[in-house]
């Protein structure tokens, strides 16, 4: 399974997610490489379902 860190997983998501809304742990971004909080799990709020 592929992490990405916030930054890029909103790049890639298309959305605009603070550290509020996702459960992170500290991995290597499969796209900027660095090792950082990357997205595990993203909360699903009833008001935001994203296409996945
Ligand atoms: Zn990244």
């Amino acid at each position: 399974m592929a992490y990405f860190c916030l930054d890029c997983f909103n790049l890639i998501e298309g959305t605009n997610l603070t550290y509020e809304d996702v459960d992170c742990d500290m991995d290597f971004c499969e796209r900027c490489g660095k090792n950082t909080n990357c997205v595990v799990s993203v909360h699903k709020n009833s008001e935001e379902e994203e296409d996945m």
